[in-house]
This record gives structure tokens, C-alpha cells and sequence, in this order.
């Protein structure tokens, strides 16, 4: 597997369509060891009505238990910039890369992440610009509960 981040960032997205297929918001994202897809995941907060299931978490769940010695050599992909519940896990595990796909439609906790020494990359890829504004528009109640908000507060 490549180490590109344009490469590395595939899977994430057909993993959010496979998301988006079932129903489910259109978030998805994938873990690297060594360049080596280890797991992908996506938001589960409609499939499964799981409020911590974002596709980072998701993700991590679905690789499993891993050593602090694997985390250290791992890059997680997500098509979206992380929120505070994904960003801390980052931090949690000592994750030392994170891609992103697109930070227009929301943008997280990359500050947070890069004061930390966390190498951050946005790819501002427009696929996941495209899945989230056309996801947004149609269901923005949803989307304002899987970020934290009233709906009547508007998305962003
Ligand atoms: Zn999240």
C-alpha cells in the first residue's frame, strides 16, 4: 500500500459511501500501520444509533486492540477534519499522522492536533467537499445532532 495521502485517503472515502449507502452520514475513514490498511470504519450514528461511533472512532474500534508501539507508526484518514471526541482519541493513542479529507464543511480540532506535534494533512479533496454539502443540504437536523448542535442552531 502507498504511502501517498491522495492513495491512503480511498479507502476513507469508500468507506464513507458504503456509509452513506446503508443510510448512515456520509463520513468515513481508515487506519494505516507502515502504509498497510489496517481498518476502515464509518459514522454509524444512523445504522447502529451510536452517538460515539463518528468514522474515526469507528475505525479504531474495527482494528481492534492494538499496542501503544503500533499507534506510534499509525496514520488515520478521515474524509472530514475531526471533531473533539475523534481528535482526543487521536491523542489518546499517540497517533502521529492524520489526513484529512476536507475541512470546509467542518472544521475540527487540527489546531489542538498540530499544538500537539501531530502532523496534520488537508488534501481539501473535493469528493468529500461533495458528499458533505450534498448530505448537509438534505438533512441538516441530522447533521447539526452528530456535531453537537441544536438544529435549530444551523449547521455551521
Ligand atoms: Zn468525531
Amino acid at each position: 500500500m502507498s504511502d501517498d495521502p491522495r492513495a491512503q485517503l480511498l479507502p476513507a472515502i469508500h468507506a464513507a459511501r458504503s456509509g452513506a449507502a446503508s443510510g448512515g452520514i456520509p463520513i468515513g475513514s481508515a487506519l494505516f500501520i507502515d502504509g498497510k490498511l489496517i481498518a476502515t470504519g464509518h459514522n454509524r450514528r444512523v445504522q447502529d444509533g451510536s452517538v460515539i461511533h463518528h468514522a474515526e472512532m469507528n475505525c479504531l474500534e474495527n482494528a481492534g486492540r492494538l499496542p501503544a508501539a503500533d499507534y506510534a507508526r499509525a496514520t488515520l484518514v478521515t474524509t472530514l477534519s475531526p471533531c473533539d471526541m475523534c481528535t482526543g482519541a487521536v491523542l489518546l493513542y499517540g497517533i502521529p499522522r492524520v489526513i484529512i479529507g476536507e475541512n470546509r464543511t467542518f472544521l475540527g480540532g487540527e489546531e489542538l492536533l498540530r499544538s500537539r506535534g501531530v502532523d496534520v494533512t488537508v488534501l481539501d479533496d473535493p469528493e468529500c467537499t461533495e458528499m458533505m454539502t450534498t448530505f448537509i443540504a438534505s438533512h441538516s437536523a441530522l447533521w447539526a445532532e452528530d456535531i453537537g448542535q441544536d438544529a435549530t442552531e444551523g449547521t455551521m
